[in-house]
């Protein structure tokens, strides 16, 4: 290989990776760099993975760095948490050798064990400091039996254990899985899309060939065209799995083995393969412009989060509405199940949307007790926000444009024409242009204020209505949440703002004892027979104390959504629910 000058000079990079101690979930690493001009070279490891908002200092997994020139040694100094220095004064060529250690089992994290290797490239492999442009080969050597590489990266020759990346922007948006994994393949118009199924499971392959195909057609449609070739779908089947994380040319997904096998359970994988596939497009592609290039060494700044994750949310579950395989009410409820949790987080009222994108990095991927009281996802407030637009849409152009008409508009003119990311303003001008109308009212409210969500404005145009089964049932609550501490004992995980538990001062980790003398064994009764307005004395034993709190019972500010449709629908309302759900 030989290159033109970089930024970091014209080096040749080539890793070796191997498992000699993969039962103890290491591999090692062996990165030689070849035309160094330079006396110095510093080799930096991301402290992120995109599409996971937290810093997560990989670096904390390396050992026993070390660098090499022929048989001598060169000197290293650690200069930062992710950087290390190697003393290249006089040295055309180095070659680094460091031990990771992978025993996280996520779908942004490596792991490593006697069955397999999953390689989360962004946290394990170095880059030289102002090289991210450089290309590099991954030659991988197997672990005993294993026979097979999944990934995205390009084979080298037809070497299936050696694959090449264009430059670290594409190494580390490819994850890849070493081992036996079973692979089975489909093609859906021009492009050939391998699924590796890691730990086995009650999958059907012809099924799922066929399914997977029909929910990526769903997308294909939006967007009006597949810009992959190839797409690889890695699987990890676990006893309980779930999430996903989207890449350019592939994605990861955790699954349960066993889901496979019920309607729920598949209707759920489905779900998940057109969440992540559907992410191609939006953001891995048609991006908020902080998202790329990035920056691996610190947090990535952006308030559309819930456009690149929200929208995405709404249009996995709607696209596999679209295949017709499940009935729509599983699509109502689902839907139902979005303003349920938003509704009962009381976060909702605290945080607005484009602020839960920008804090990603310090509330959602690091919450705690309070992050009910204090946090939204950008996850179902977005996918809902998403879903208001849509039928804005639809309802404004009787039926003839959607949402899906933004999509392929924002991905042609920022992706393919102005090859960059969207700023907030640009996305909002985006969906004006198809709703016809200024959105400054919908921004104020719900993605820059906290208003409560107007469901059902939305759900009129399609003829249906959002019932809360607990209105005008007068519940009492005491708006906590708890956790088992042992048999029969439980504790305080969460106190609701603006419930009982809160204003009476019920703390978290507070065990419980007793409810006006009656001990507590289940926290469904606990309360069993009380009414709004009864005062009761609530037994806790707090930092080994016992403590009677005096509580007074106010009404439950809980939600419980289910869809119905409206009766005597009108001509526009039919064309607004064809166009929306395909029916
Ligand atoms: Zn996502």
């Amino acid at each position: 290989m030989s290159f033109t000058s970089q930024a970091a000079g014209p080096l040749q990079i080539s890793y070796t990776v191997s498992f000699p101690e993969a039962q103890a979930h290491y591999a090692d690493i062996e990165m030689e760099i070849k035309g160094l001009a330079q006396p110095r070279l510093n080799l930096k490891l991301p402290v992120w993975t995109p599409g996971s908002y937290l810093v997560r200092e990989f670096s904390k997994n390396v050992e026993s760095f070390t660098a090499q020139s022929g048989s001598n040694a060169v000197n290293v100094n650690k200069t930062s948490k992710n950087t290390w220095q190697v003393n290249t004064q006089g040295l055309s060529s180095v070659k680094v050798k460091y031990r990771f250690y992978a025993f996280e089992i996520s779908v942004r994290t490596a792991f490593i064990d006697v069955t397999h290797a999953f390689l989360s490239t962004s946290g394990m492999f170095f880059y030289p400091e102002g090289g991210l442009n450089l290309p590099s080969t991954i030659k991988i050597k197997p672990y005993k039996n294993w026979d097979k590489v999944s990934t995205s990266l390009a084979m080298v020759g037809d070497d299936a254990f050696t694959v090449k990346a264009p430059n670290y922007d594409i190494l580390y948006d490819s994850p890849i899985e070493v081992g036996n994994q079973d692979v089975f393949d489909f093609t859906v118009g021009q492009t050939r899309y391998e699924v590796a199924m890691y730990g086995g499971g009650s999958y059907d392959k012809d099924r799922l060939k066929k399914d997977m195909a029909n929910v990526i057609q769903q997308e294909i449609n939006i967007f009006g065209e597949n810009p992959n070739k190839r797409y690889v779908f890695i699987v990890h089947n676990y006893a309980r799995g779930g999430g996903g994380l989207e890449h350019l040319s592939s994605t990861v997904l955790g699954a349960s083995r066993n889901a496979y096998s019920t309607e729920a359970g598949y209707e759920g994988f489905l779900g998940l393969v057109a969440h992540e596939h559907f992410h191609l497009w939006n953001v891995k592609r048609l991006r908020p412009v902080a998202l790329g290039p990035f920056d691996y060494e610190t947090e990535n700044y952006t308030t559309n989060l819930w456009i690149a994750e929200g929208f995405t949310a709404y249009y996995d579950n709607l696209c596999v509405r679209r295949t017709q395989l499940f009935p729509v009410e599983h699509y109502l409820d689902a839907l139902a199940a979005d303003f349920n949790t938003i509704d009962n987080t009381p976060g909702t009222k605290i945080q607005p949307l484009s602020q839960s994108s920008f804090d990603a990095w310090i509330k959602s991927y690091r919450p705690d007790e309070n992050s009910v009281n204090t946090t939204i996802s950008y996850y179902n407030k977005g996918a809902v926000a998403a879903m208001m637009l849509d039928l804005e849409i639809i309802n404004a152009t009787q039926g003839r444009q959607s949402l899906d008409d933004v999509m392929r508009y924002m991905y042609n003119e920022y992706y393919k024409v102005k090859k960059r990311g969207y700023t907030d303003a640009e996305f909002k001008a985006g969906i004006e242009k198809f709703a016809g109308k200024k959105l400054d009212d919908f921004y104020s409210k719900y993605i820059n204020g906290v208003d409560a969500m107007d469901y059902n404005k939305y759900l009129a145009y399609a003829g249906y209505k959002a019932v809360d089964e607990y209105a005008g049932l007068n519940l009492p609550d005491l708006g906590i949440r708890m956790l088992p501490l042992a048999v029969g004992k439980y504790k305080v995980s969460s106190v609701l703002r603006g419930t009982s538990g809160w204003a009476d001062g019920i703390n978290v980790n507070d065990e419980l004892v007793s409810v006006d003398g009656v001990p507590v064994t289940d926290p469904k009764t606990i309360i069993a027979g009380k009414q709004v307005g009864d005062k009761i004395q609530v037994a806790v034993i707090r930092d080994g104390l016992p403590l009677t709190l005096p509580v007074t019972l106010l009404k439950t500010v809980m939600v419980k959504y289910r869809i119905e449709s409206l009766t005597g629908l009108t001509p526009q309302q039919i064309a607004v629910r064809k166009k929306w759900l395909k029916i």
